[in-house]
């Protein structure tokens, strides 16, 4: 099931779930996949997305699910009804 996470505690709970974020930054034109223990996926970590700051300032947004496949064909979609670049995390892709 896909989840939109529209605050970073929110985000931060779902660590120890396990799964796959999918992060649209409308500044860069970009979608990242990345699996959800990334340290770039993490709010806490200074270089994590900011889901509550970017719902706050429209600058982006982020959907979350369990199955990769899921999250994936999210993140395909959105990449190409807003003919953003589309990019597999090269840190946690694995
Ligand atoms: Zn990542």
């Amino acid at each position: 099931m896909l989840t939109e996470i529209v605050s970073d505690e929110q985000l931060i709970n779902l660590y120890t779930e396990g799964g796959y974020l999918v992060a649209v930054d409308y500044q860069k034109n970009e979608v990242k996949l990345h699996t959800i223990d990334c340290m770039l996926a993490d709010p806490i970590s200074s270089v994590g997305v900011k889901p509550s700051k970017a719902k706050e300032n429209k600058t982006g947004e982020f959907w979350y699910s369990k199955n990769r496949s899921e999250a994936n064909s999210k993140a395909e979609e959105i990449a190409k009804k807003k003919a953003y670049t589309y990019i597999v995390c090269p840190i946690c892709n694995r």
